[in-house]
């Protein structure tokens, strides 16, 4: 899609528009298909020359831009947070491929390590923010995966 600035030539209306392609334009202002919203006069031609190509419907450039911090103290913080994202991404992808997936099963899996019931083994997998807590609470170290992981036996 693009979108044209526009103008009428009975009022000097500004207005936008947006068309499958620059061809048509063309094509339905020469059939007088494009009207100015505001005095309806089709006598409509580009206001500005070079079209503005909208971004893809997948990416929101703008919208994924967090407006300016108001005023933070130091930059430092921010920088801190990416560059430890940064060092547990790695350390997550350097570790995975020698954990053991056992999906639902995680809670269970990890307790039973712990009580020396199961060999001790890395394993990731997926457990409820109450079973999180519980093995916190019993004192079973568990470490949430910070970056974004689709599970092996994930359903399409
Ligand atoms: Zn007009």
């Amino acid at each position: 899609m693009i979108v044209f600035d526009l103008r009428c030539s009975a009022g000097d209306h500004r207005f936008e528009a947006w068309f499958a392609s620059s061809e048509s334009f063309t094509d339905q202002q020469a059939r007088g298909l494009i009207a100015c919203p505001v005095c309806g006069d089709a006598g409509v031609e580009k206001a500005v020359m070079a079209p503005r190509v909208a971004a893809k419907s997948n990416r929101q450039p703008d919208a994924a831009t967090p407006p300016a911090a108001p005023a933070e103290p130091s930059g430092t913080s921010q920088e801190v947070v990416r560059r430890l994202l940064a060092e547990i991404a790695e350390k997550q992808a350097e570790m995975l491929p020698r954990s053991r997936w056992v999906g639902r099963d995680f809670a269970d899996a990890a307790r039973a390590m712990h009580e020396g019931r199961a060999p001790e083994d890395l394993i990731h997998g997926q457990a409820s923010p109450e079973e999180a807590q519980a093995l916190r609470d019993d004192g079973i170290a568990a470490v949430p995966l910070l970056v974004p992981f689709v599970p092996p036996d994930a359903v399409n």
